[in-house]
């Protein structure tokens, strides 16, 4: 098998669904190595920053079971990492405040009694579940009421009323509902049902787990360094078995591999006070050894050392037939603004890296 080694026009090709898809490097997935099929290559492939954080680079080198246990794990977990959460958060981006949400809990707490009662949340909305104080007492929020009420007067029907009657009732109590302030009742006797609009507080908690991200940095990091190295140089690469076992498995990258604080000529701040519409991956070959950045919302580092002991590292990789000592892929996601991808890479003579044309190459 021929490996590649460098990068052209050709080798990063536009999908025109506004991802950029790096083509098939490999015969198998390079994950579980099972061979891949044409079929299996079709798909999108695998993003290799997830879609939901806004990512737009794939692969097509992962098997569809890898792909969906990647997604399910290794990317969703990232959702509980603080520096992640924070940058969200900075950002006008909804439906991604809202999947962070979704993970976390909330307690409603009563106005009146201090009562505390669990609230579930979907698509960023609290759901609180409802409380039968007593058969004919229903305390809910608005939104859920109608739902209750049915289900209530569908299980115990009140006597002496008939169905029609019954429906008739029922809606003038949720019009009467519907214009009580919280914390007050309404009452239909004839229906033997009292509705108490819930006043309260809402308090949601972020699910939060310690370096939830390593597991998606190590995956990032994997199938990065498949595509920028070549064989010869991979196998010696010192990290590999370790970000190959968390990005599988799980668990924590070593601060050997995975290193603070982030380079002074990153473009990152400690803290996400200024993100940024972008994401970046970039890949050092060094005099101090082989460093891979990755930045999420253009304010989220992590840097990885994947090779730290060997003085002469220049050029594994060639773009244009030159060796390179950096290479940089940058992938925007403004709102309401077409997705951008860019390209530099820099030889060990470049002052300033040469920007290639990422809109039709990438
Ligand atoms: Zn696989």
């Amino acid at each position: 098998m021929h490996w590649r080694r460098s990068v052209s026009e050709e080798e990063l090709s536009p999908k025109g669904s506004g991802y950029l898809t790096m083509q098939s490097f490999f015969n198998h997935c390079i994950f579980c190595f099972r061979p891949l099929s044409h079929g299996e290559r079709k798909s999108d492939g695998e993003h290799v920053i997830p879609e939901f954080l806004h990512g737009s680079l794939c692969i097509k080198d992962v098997c569809p079971q890898c792909n969906s246990l990647l997604g399910s794990e290794a990317d969703h977990l990232a959702l509980e990492d603080e520096r992640i959460i924070a940058a969200s958060f900075a950002l006008d981006l909804p439906e991604l405040q809202n999947r962070i949400i979704d993970r976390g809990k909330g307690v409603f707490v009563d106005e009146e009694d201090r009562s505390e009662r669990a609230v579930k949340f979907k698509g960023g909305k609290p759901r609180i579940v409802p409380r039968k104080v007593r058969e004919n007492l229903l305390e809910t929020d608005e939104k859920d009421a109608p739902t209750h009420l049915r289900n209530i007067l569908a299980r115990l029907p009140p006597k002496g009323l008939k169905k029609g009657e019954i429906e008739k009732l029922s809606q003038e109590l949720m019009w009467r509902y519907e214009n009580i302030e919280p914390g007050e009742s309404v009452h239909e006797p004839r229906l033997d049902m009292t509705l108490r609009k819930l006043r309260g507080e809402i308090k949601h908690q972020f699910k939060t787990t310690p370096n939830a991200a390593h597991r998606l940095i190590a995956k990032i990091a994997l199938e990065f360094s498949l595509y920028a190295f070549n064989r010869d140089r991979l196998v010696t690469i010192p990290a590999l078995d370790e970000i190959y076992t968390v990005a599988l498995n799980g668990g924590e990258l070593r601060n050997t591999t995975l290193m603070y604080p982030i380079s002074p000529f990153s473009p990152v701040v400690t803290d996400p006070k200024e993100p940024k519409y972008f994401h970046q991956i970039i890949l050092y070959y060094g005099d101090v050894g082989n460093l891979l950045d990755i930045y999420f919302f253009g304010c989220v580092g992590f840097r990885l050392s994947l090779r730290e002991d060997d003085p002469s590292l220049f050029g594994p990789m060639k773009v244009d037939g030159k060796d390179v000592s950096m290479i940089s892929i940058l992938m925007t996601f403004e709102p309401n603004k077409p997705k951008e991808r860019y390209l530099f890479s820099r030889t060990p003579e470049d002052k300033t890296p040469r920007e290639w044309n990422a809109t039709t190459s990438l």
